[in-house]
Protein backbone atom coordinates (compact mmCIF):
# COMPACT_ATOMS: atom_id res chain seq x y z
CA UNK A 1 0.00 0.00 0.00
CA UNK A 2 1.47 3.49 -1.01
CA UNK A 3 0.38 6.88 0.96
CA UNK A 4 -0.40 9.57 -1.59
CA UNK A 5 0.93 13.43 -0.58
CA UNK A 6 0.37 16.03 -2.49
CA UNK A 7 2.71 18.80 -2.31
CA UNK A 8 2.64 22.34 -3.70
CA UNK A 9 5.44 23.99 -4.72
CA UNK A 10 6.44 27.30 -4.75
CA UNK A 11 9.78 28.08 -5.96
CA UNK A 12 8.74 31.77 -5.42
CA UNK A 13 11.57 34.47 -6.57
CA UNK A 14 14.96 35.37 -6.81
CA UNK A 15 17.55 32.43 -5.62
CA UNK A 16 14.09 30.21 -5.01
CA UNK A 17 13.43 28.19 -8.11
CA UNK A 18 17.35 27.78 -7.78
CA UNK A 19 17.32 26.30 -4.39
CA UNK A 20 13.86 24.13 -4.42
CA UNK A 21 14.66 22.64 -7.97
CA UNK A 22 17.63 20.76 -6.24
CA UNK A 23 15.45 19.65 -3.46
CA UNK A 24 12.71 18.48 -5.27
CA UNK A 25 15.55 16.14 -6.97
CA UNK A 26 16.61 15.28 -3.61
CA UNK A 27 12.81 14.27 -2.67
CA UNK A 28 12.67 12.46 -5.82
CA UNK A 29 15.55 10.50 -4.81
CA UNK A 30 14.71 9.58 -1.60
CA UNK A 31 10.91 8.90 -1.33
CA UNK A 32 11.10 5.81 -3.59
CA UNK A 33 12.52 4.07 -0.17
CA UNK A 34 9.47 4.82 1.34
CA UNK A 35 5.73 3.71 1.16
CA UNK A 36 4.98 7.55 -0.28
CA UNK A 37 4.17 8.78 -3.43
CA UNK A 38 4.41 12.22 -3.89
CA UNK A 39 2.11 14.34 -6.33
CA UNK A 40 3.98 17.61 -6.65
CA UNK A 41 2.03 20.89 -8.14
CA UNK A 42 3.61 24.13 -9.21
CA UNK A 43 2.36 27.32 -7.97
CA UNK A 44 3.49 30.62 -9.50
CA UNK A 45 3.77 33.08 -6.78
CA UNK A 46 5.43 35.91 -6.24
CA UNK A 47 7.37 39.15 -7.65
CA UNK A 48 6.77 38.24 -10.97
CA UNK A 49 3.50 37.17 -10.80
CA UNK A 50 2.80 40.38 -8.92
CA UNK A 51 3.66 42.48 -11.99
CA UNK A 52 1.72 40.50 -14.29
CA UNK A 53 -1.67 40.59 -12.78
CA UNK A 54 -1.35 42.91 -9.90
CA UNK A 55 -2.40 39.60 -7.61
CA UNK A 56 -0.12 38.57 -4.47
CA UNK A 57 -2.52 35.44 -3.65
CA UNK A 58 -5.87 35.18 -4.30
CA UNK A 59 -8.40 33.02 -2.64
CA UNK A 60 -8.31 30.93 -5.22
CA UNK A 61 -4.71 29.91 -4.90
CA UNK A 62 -5.62 29.89 -0.99
CA UNK A 63 -8.32 27.21 -1.49
CA UNK A 64 -6.38 25.42 -3.82
CA UNK A 65 -3.37 25.06 -2.03
CA UNK A 66 -5.05 24.38 1.42
CA UNK A 67 -6.18 20.89 -0.72
CA UNK A 68 -2.29 19.59 -0.59
CA UNK A 69 -0.76 17.81 2.47
CA UNK A 70 1.86 20.31 2.52
CA UNK A 71 3.69 23.00 1.02
CA UNK A 72 7.57 23.64 -0.25
CA UNK A 73 8.87 27.22 -0.65
CA UNK A 74 11.67 28.99 -2.00
CA UNK A 75 11.90 32.11 -1.03
CA UNK A 76 9.49 35.11 -2.21
CA UNK A 77 10.25 38.81 -2.57
CA UNK A 78 11.64 41.40 -4.65
CA UNK A 79 14.49 43.73 -4.73
CA UNK A 80 14.64 46.00 -1.31
CA UNK A 81 13.25 49.22 -2.22
CA UNK A 82 12.45 48.18 -6.15
CA UNK A 83 9.76 50.92 -7.37
CA UNK A 84 7.48 48.62 -8.41
CA UNK A 85 6.74 46.88 -5.44
CA UNK A 86 4.86 48.45 -2.51
CA UNK A 87 7.42 47.69 0.67
CA UNK A 88 5.66 44.70 2.50
CA UNK A 89 3.20 43.69 -0.23
CA UNK A 90 5.02 40.57 -0.47
CA UNK A 91 6.15 39.60 2.10
CA UNK A 92 2.48 40.57 3.86
CA UNK A 93 0.35 39.27 1.26
CA UNK A 94 1.69 36.33 0.41
CA UNK A 95 4.53 34.50 3.29
CA UNK A 96 2.90 35.97 6.13
CA UNK A 97 -1.02 35.76 4.56
CA UNK A 98 0.10 31.87 4.00
CA UNK A 99 1.29 31.14 7.51
CA UNK A 100 -1.72 33.13 9.42
CA UNK A 101 -3.87 31.33 7.38
CA UNK A 102 -2.99 28.19 7.38
CA UNK A 103 -2.48 28.67 10.94
CA UNK A 104 1.08 27.47 11.10
CA UNK A 105 1.60 28.47 14.61
CA UNK A 106 4.78 26.45 15.16
CA UNK A 107 7.58 28.21 13.26
CA UNK A 108 10.59 25.09 13.98
CA UNK A 109 14.00 26.22 13.04
CA UNK A 110 16.53 23.60 14.33
CA UNK A 111 20.58 24.39 14.40
CA UNK A 112 23.54 22.22 14.80
CA UNK A 113 27.08 22.73 13.85
CA UNK A 114 27.63 19.71 11.30
CA UNK A 115 31.15 18.45 11.51
CA UNK A 116 33.37 20.24 9.49
CA UNK A 117 31.71 23.36 8.99
CA UNK A 118 33.49 26.24 10.01
CA UNK A 119 31.33 28.91 12.64
CA UNK A 120 32.67 32.24 13.31
CA UNK A 121 32.57 31.46 16.61
CA UNK A 122 36.17 30.47 18.12
CA UNK A 123 34.66 27.93 20.63
CA UNK A 124 31.29 26.91 19.89
CA UNK A 125 30.90 23.63 21.53
CA UNK A 126 28.41 21.28 20.32
CA UNK A 127 25.50 23.17 19.10
CA UNK A 128 22.15 21.37 18.87
CA UNK A 129 19.34 22.95 19.40
CA UNK A 130 15.74 24.02 18.15
CA UNK A 131 14.06 27.40 18.58
CA UNK A 132 10.35 26.71 18.24
CA UNK A 133 9.06 30.71 17.55
CA UNK A 134 5.20 31.39 17.22
CA UNK A 135 4.06 31.79 14.33
CA UNK A 136 0.55 33.63 14.16
CA UNK A 137 0.53 36.22 16.74
CA UNK A 138 3.19 38.81 18.22
CA UNK A 139 3.53 42.19 16.04
CA UNK A 140 3.49 40.17 12.89
CA UNK A 141 -0.34 40.32 13.04
CA UNK A 142 -0.77 43.87 10.99
CA UNK A 143 -2.56 45.43 13.77
CA UNK A 144 -1.77 49.10 14.09
CA UNK A 145 -1.63 52.32 12.08
CA UNK A 146 -0.31 55.86 11.75
CA UNK A 147 -1.78 58.99 13.16
CA UNK A 148 -0.92 62.23 11.55
CA UNK A 149 1.77 60.46 8.86
CA UNK A 150 3.99 62.33 7.06
CA UNK A 151 4.08 65.33 9.49
CA UNK A 152 6.26 65.52 11.97
CA UNK A 153 4.54 64.56 14.49
CA UNK A 154 3.53 61.30 13.14
CA UNK A 155 2.91 58.16 15.46
CA UNK A 156 2.90 54.78 14.38
CA UNK A 157 2.00 51.74 16.35
CA UNK A 158 2.40 47.66 15.75
CA UNK A 159 0.71 46.29 18.04
CA UNK A 160 1.90 42.84 19.74
CA UNK A 161 -0.84 40.65 19.89
CA UNK A 162 -0.30 37.53 22.21
CA UNK A 163 -3.72 35.35 23.27
CA UNK A 164 -3.77 33.07 26.14
CA UNK A 165 -4.91 30.38 23.18
CA UNK A 166 -2.39 31.23 20.79
CA UNK A 167 0.19 31.37 23.46
CA UNK A 168 -0.54 27.85 25.43
CA UNK A 169 -0.63 26.01 22.16
CA UNK A 170 2.66 26.48 21.14
CA UNK A 171 4.43 26.57 24.63
CA UNK A 172 2.63 22.93 24.32
CA UNK A 173 4.64 22.50 21.24
CA UNK A 174 8.03 23.18 22.83
CA UNK A 175 7.71 20.74 25.81
CA UNK A 176 6.39 17.87 23.88
CA UNK A 177 9.32 18.39 21.86
CA UNK A 178 12.40 19.14 24.60
CA UNK A 179 10.73 16.08 26.82
CA UNK A 180 11.52 13.64 23.74
CA UNK A 181 14.99 15.14 23.07
CA UNK A 182 17.60 13.61 25.06
CA UNK A 183 18.65 17.14 27.31
CA UNK A 184 14.73 17.99 28.02
CA UNK A 185 15.80 21.45 28.95
CA UNK A 186 13.50 24.37 27.66
CA UNK A 187 14.76 28.05 27.87
CA UNK A 188 11.86 30.80 27.71
CA UNK A 189 13.13 33.97 26.26
CA UNK A 190 11.53 37.00 26.37
CA UNK A 191 11.73 40.62 27.80
CA UNK A 192 9.41 40.33 31.10
CA UNK A 193 10.72 43.09 32.29
CA UNK A 194 9.90 45.54 29.95
CA UNK A 195 6.97 44.22 27.95
CA UNK A 196 5.21 43.07 30.86
CA UNK A 197 2.04 42.12 29.83
CA UNK A 198 2.95 39.56 27.32
CA UNK A 199 5.57 38.90 29.25
CA UNK A 200 3.56 37.56 32.45
CA UNK A 201 1.07 35.59 30.20
CA UNK A 202 4.12 34.22 28.63
CA UNK A 203 6.00 33.15 31.82
CA UNK A 204 3.22 32.19 33.34
CA UNK A 205 1.57 29.56 30.98
CA UNK A 206 5.28 28.25 30.97
CA UNK A 207 5.42 27.72 34.43
CA UNK A 208 1.43 26.28 34.35
CA UNK A 209 2.61 23.67 31.60
CA UNK A 210 6.34 23.06 33.15
CA UNK A 211 3.71 21.30 36.11
CA UNK A 212 2.79 18.36 33.69
CA UNK A 213 6.44 17.85 32.51
CA UNK A 214 8.75 17.29 35.81
CA UNK A 215 11.26 15.59 33.24
CA UNK A 216 11.65 19.01 31.51
CA UNK A 217 13.92 21.61 33.32
CA UNK A 218 12.79 25.18 32.18
CA UNK A 219 14.98 28.13 32.48
CA UNK A 220 14.20 31.67 31.06
CA UNK A 221 16.65 34.81 29.00
CA UNK A 222 15.75 38.07 28.66
CA UNK A 223 16.14 38.49 24.32
CA UNK A 224 18.97 40.44 25.13
CA UNK A 225 20.80 37.81 27.30
CA UNK A 226 20.48 35.37 24.74
CA UNK A 227 21.86 37.06 22.22
CA UNK A 228 24.99 37.03 24.32
CA UNK A 229 24.81 33.26 25.27
CA UNK A 230 24.00 32.17 21.61
CA UNK A 231 27.71 33.57 20.70
CA UNK A 232 29.24 32.86 24.36
CA UNK A 233 27.78 29.43 25.07
CA UNK A 234 25.43 28.62 22.51
CA UNK A 235 25.89 24.61 23.68
CA UNK A 236 23.70 25.33 26.77
CA UNK A 237 20.40 25.66 24.49
CA UNK A 238 18.19 22.87 23.82
CA UNK A 239 14.74 23.39 23.24
CA UNK A 240 13.90 27.77 23.13
CA UNK A 241 10.11 28.86 22.90
CA UNK A 242 9.70 32.58 22.08
CA UNK A 243 7.53 34.89 20.23
CA UNK A 244 7.00 35.80 16.51
CA UNK A 245 9.60 38.73 16.33
CA UNK A 246 12.22 37.45 19.08
CA UNK A 247 12.22 34.16 16.99
CA UNK A 248 12.49 35.95 13.54
CA UNK A 249 15.64 37.18 15.01
CA UNK A 250 17.10 34.94 17.39
CA UNK A 251 17.06 32.27 14.59
CA UNK A 252 18.94 34.43 11.90
CA UNK A 253 21.64 34.77 14.70
CA UNK A 254 21.37 30.56 15.13
CA UNK A 255 22.33 30.33 11.32
CA UNK A 256 25.23 32.91 11.49
CA UNK A 257 26.88 31.30 14.58
CA UNK A 258 26.13 27.74 13.14
CA UNK A 259 27.98 27.77 9.63
CA UNK A 260 26.01 30.65 7.55
CA UNK A 261 21.96 30.90 6.09
CA UNK A 262 22.78 28.60 3.46
CA UNK A 263 22.27 25.75 6.03
CA UNK A 264 19.24 26.95 7.85
CA UNK A 265 16.03 24.98 7.54
CA UNK A 266 12.19 25.48 8.65
CA UNK A 267 9.22 24.43 9.32
CA UNK A 268 6.17 26.20 9.35
CA UNK A 269 4.00 23.38 11.11
CA UNK A 270 0.06 23.30 12.40
CA UNK A 271 0.59 20.46 14.57
CA UNK A 272 -3.30 19.61 14.06
CA UNK A 273 -2.64 18.90 10.05
CA UNK A 274 -5.61 21.01 9.77
CA UNK A 275 -3.97 22.84 7.14
CA UNK A 276 -0.65 22.01 5.21
CA UNK A 277 2.53 22.42 7.14
CA UNK A 278 4.89 24.54 4.83
CA UNK A 279 8.36 23.82 4.74
CA UNK A 280 11.38 26.53 3.74
CA UNK A 281 14.75 27.91 4.21
CA UNK A 282 15.37 30.51 6.61
CA UNK A 283 17.19 32.81 4.03
CA UNK A 284 14.79 35.19 1.84
CA UNK A 285 15.41 35.16 -2.51
CA UNK A 286 19.09 36.90 -2.43
CA UNK A 287 18.46 38.85 -5.30
CA UNK A 288 22.04 40.21 -4.90
CA UNK A 289 22.85 36.48 -6.12
CA UNK A 290 20.42 35.19 -8.01
CA UNK A 291 20.35 33.53 -11.33
CA UNK A 292 24.49 32.73 -10.88
CA UNK A 293 23.77 29.16 -9.39
CA UNK A 294 25.81 30.88 -6.68
CA UNK A 295 23.20 30.10 -4.03
CA UNK A 296 23.99 27.43 -1.50
CA UNK A 297 20.42 24.53 -1.62
CA UNK A 298 21.35 23.02 1.41
CA UNK A 299 18.79 24.88 3.91
CA UNK A 300 16.34 23.81 1.15
CA UNK A 301 17.20 20.63 1.30
CA UNK A 302 17.08 19.86 4.88
CA UNK A 303 13.69 21.69 4.94
CA UNK A 304 12.53 18.64 2.42
CA UNK A 305 14.18 15.92 5.36
CA UNK A 306 12.16 18.66 8.00
CA UNK A 307 8.89 17.47 5.94
CA UNK A 308 9.73 13.62 5.91
CA UNK A 309 10.23 13.85 9.91
CA UNK A 310 6.94 15.76 10.10
CA UNK A 311 4.91 13.05 8.53
CA UNK A 312 6.69 10.56 10.42
CA UNK A 313 9.25 9.48 7.75
CA UNK A 314 12.11 9.82 10.26
CA UNK A 315 14.57 7.51 8.71
CA UNK A 316 14.54 8.66 5.39
CA UNK A 317 14.67 12.41 7.03
CA UNK A 318 17.83 11.03 8.43
CA UNK A 319 19.11 9.54 5.22
CA UNK A 320 18.91 13.19 4.05
CA UNK A 321 20.79 14.96 6.73
CA UNK A 322 23.63 12.38 6.44
CA UNK A 323 24.21 12.67 3.14
CA UNK A 324 24.41 16.65 3.62
CA UNK A 325 26.39 16.26 6.42
CA UNK A 326 28.87 13.74 4.78
CA UNK A 327 28.87 16.43 1.72
CA UNK A 328 29.41 19.61 4.38
CA UNK A 329 32.16 17.71 5.97
CA UNK A 330 33.51 16.83 2.38
CA UNK A 331 33.23 20.46 1.12
CA UNK A 332 34.97 22.28 3.67
CA UNK A 333 35.59 25.76 2.14
CA UNK A 334 35.10 24.86 -1.25
CA UNK A 335 32.67 26.78 -3.54
CA UNK A 336 30.45 25.20 -5.91
CA UNK A 337 27.27 26.27 -7.92
CA UNK A 338 23.84 25.16 -6.83
CA UNK A 339 23.64 22.23 -8.80
CA UNK A 340 26.61 20.65 -7.98
CA UNK A 341 25.87 20.60 -4.63
CA UNK A 342 22.23 19.23 -4.88
CA UNK A 343 23.76 16.93 -7.25
CA UNK A 344 26.52 16.19 -5.21
CA UNK A 345 23.96 15.24 -2.28
CA UNK A 346 21.69 13.28 -4.62
CA UNK A 347 24.49 10.94 -5.68
CA UNK A 348 25.19 10.18 -1.85
CA UNK A 349 21.40 9.22 -1.89
CA UNK A 350 21.22 7.26 -4.67
P1 LIG B 1 14.08 38.14 3.83
O1 LIG B 1 13.53 39.36 4.46
O2 LIG B 1 13.26 37.65 2.68
O3 LIG B 1 14.43 37.07 4.82
P2 LIG B 1 16.78 39.09 3.82
O4 LIG B 1 16.89 40.55 3.64
O5 LIG B 1 16.91 38.52 5.18
O6 LIG B 1 15.44 38.58 3.13
P3 LIG B 1 18.24 37.15 2.23
O7 LIG B 1 17.55 37.06 0.93
O8 LIG B 1 18.07 36.01 3.17
O9 LIG B 1 17.90 38.55 2.87
O10 LIG B 1 19.79 37.40 1.98
C1 LIG B 1 20.69 37.88 2.99
C2 LIG B 1 22.11 37.62 2.53
O11 LIG B 1 22.39 36.24 2.58
C3 LIG B 1 22.36 38.05 1.07
O12 LIG B 1 23.64 38.61 0.94
C4 LIG B 1 22.27 36.77 0.31
O13 LIG B 1 23.03 36.74 -0.87
C5 LIG B 1 22.76 35.73 1.31
N1 LIG B 1 22.10 34.42 1.10
C6 LIG B 1 20.79 34.16 1.37
N2 LIG B 1 20.49 32.89 1.06
C7 LIG B 1 21.63 32.32 0.61
C8 LIG B 1 21.97 30.99 0.14
N3 LIG B 1 21.08 30.00 0.07
N4 LIG B 1 23.24 30.77 -0.25
C9 LIG B 1 24.16 31.75 -0.17
N5 LIG B 1 23.91 33.01 0.26
C10 LIG B 1 22.66 33.30 0.65
MG1 LIG C 1 15.64 37.41 6.61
Amino acid sequence: MSRTLKLAVIPGDGIGPEVIAEAVKVLDIVVPSTDLVIEKTPFHLGVERFLETGDVLSEDDLAAISRHDAILLGAVGGKPGDPRIPAGIIERGLLLKLRFSLDHYVNLRPTTIFPGVVSPLAHPGTVDFVVVREGTEGPYVGNGGALRQGTPHEIANELSVNTAFGVERVVRYAFELAAKRERKKLTLVHKTNVLVNAGSLWSRIVDAVANEYPQVSVDYLHIDAATIFFVTDPARFDVIVTDNLFGDILTDLAAAISGGIGLAASGNINPTNAFPSMFEPVHGSAPDIAGQQKADPTAAILSVALLLEHFGYAEAAARVNDAVAADLSERGTTVRRTSDIGDAIVARLA
